[in-house]
């Protein structure tokens, strides 16, 4: 079997009084996209950080492409790529100055640092603005920017905080092809991210919460063993239906999408479209359909909690985090996810139900990317 680029056990970090990341075991399979998923303040950074040894763990014991850290933290740099959240690029060099830049500090020779250069602007259509200030560039283009100086060295394995914070759909889909791209020709990826559509792109992932690993897998295992059905209720007053739904023993979760109440059923009740419309609830629902989970759901299941909720919850502030505040950074993980509909379909066929929670939550599940968490309001009906 191939040796994981990436071997960690029992990680732990803490901040004083703060484990910001708790007893973290992690395995990353070469040429593979790994996903950080979790909300602001769960601790993807400070496992990344650790992981590129920049920051000296309090405890635990991890191996990145063969080296112990932070011993061999040094030797290690030269062979990683790390895009941080806030894109290291001078804003008063042009595109091609950082790139030679970053070429220096690789130690490069200027014909090598020239030629990969050349073929970075290419691959990373960057050529018609080499001469461009990365400080004029669009959100998108310092991307692609930031990615060709992280690859720049032709690393093995490349660590993404948060890339696509910054930039549009079109563009989200286009810097992950490059991704793809990028496992193709034999490099592994960590990134972290709060999109959810981000996260279903990943060959394999962990769901984090405060400071913890809730769950690891492909995005289709973890949604298969997440021990609850979905069913989408249409109907009049969803206000009103709501917290009677919330409240019926089997009933994980639920949460108003537009004109639709997503509602999370614990795994155990086999026909959850029956089940529900044996409920005595005024007014009775119009429609109920049985749609495909998303990691969304997974979440809410494996965590026991709105994601809202969990947004830097409990720990040290941050400016800007939790329902209404605008932007990325604000608004805790970010919902996707195509879910398609199908009644009566797809129901889990999985493995148990795993700590599902006791408290029932809102949750927000598959809409569209970038606005749903921070545009949900954190209310509890029961
Ligand atoms: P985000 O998505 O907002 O970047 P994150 O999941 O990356 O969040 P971290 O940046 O790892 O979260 O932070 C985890 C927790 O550790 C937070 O409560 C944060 O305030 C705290 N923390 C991080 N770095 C430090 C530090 N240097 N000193 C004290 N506390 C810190």
């Amino acid at each position: 079997m191939t040796e994981p680029v990436i071997e960690a056990r029992g990680l732990t970090r803490r901040f004083g009084e703060l484990t910001a990341v708790d007893a973290l075991d992690l395995s990353v399979a070469p040429q593979t996209i790994y996903g950080f998923l979790g909300p602001n303040g769960c601790g993807k950074t400070t496992t990344v950080r650790m992981l590129t040894g920049l920051l000296t763990p309090s405890a635990g014991e991890v191996t990145v492409l063969g080296h112990a850290l932070p011993r061999d933290a040094e030797r290690l740099k030269r062979q990683i790529g790390y895009m941080t959240q806030r894109f290291s690029l001078y804003d008063d060099l042009s595109v091609s100055e950082n790139l030679r830049f970053v070429a220096e500090i690789y130690g490069l020779g200027r014909r090598a640092a020239r030629r990969r250069i050349d073929a970075l602007l290419a691959t990373y259509a960057l050529e018609p603005m080499r001469h461009r200030r990365a400080g004029q560039m669009s959100g998108g283009q310092r991307q692609r920017l930031a990615l060709a100086a992280a690859t720049l060295h032709s690393p093995s394995l490349l660590f993404l905080d948060e890339p696509t914070s910054a930039v549009d759909p079109e563009n989200r889909r286009d810097f992950w092809e490059r991704l793809f791209d990028l496992v193709e020709g034999g490099a592994t990826i960590l990134v972290s991210t709060h999109y959810m559509d981000e996260a279903e792109r990943c060959h394999r992932l962990a769901i984090m919460e405060r400071g913890h690993k809730r769950a690891d897998g492909s995005p289709a295992e973890l949604m298969a063993a997440m021990g609850a059905r979905v069913v989408e209720v249409e109907g009049r007053d969803l206000r009103r239906l709501k917290p009677q739904i919330t409240r019926l023993p089997e009933v994980i979760s639920a949460a108003q999408l537009g004109s639709r109440l997503r509602v999370l059923v614990r795994d155990r009740v086999a026909d959850p479209v029956a089940w529900l419309q044996a409920q005595a609830l005024d007014p009775s629902p119009t429609r109920l359909t049985q749609v495909r989970p998303s990691l969304e759901d997974v979440f809410v299941t494996s965590t026991g909690r709105r994601i809202e909720a969990s947004a830097d919850d409990g720990r040290e502030g941050r400016t800007g985090s939790g329902p209404g505040s605008s932007g990325p950074k604000g608004s805790g993980l970010t919902g996707s996810s195509p879910g398609g509909s199908s009644s009566g379909g797809c129901g889990p066929d999985g493995s148990s139900p795993d700590g599902s929670g006791s408290s029932k939550n809102d949750h927000a599940g598959n809409g569209k990317p970038s606005t749903l968490a921070s545009a949900t309001p954190a209310v509890r009906d029961d």
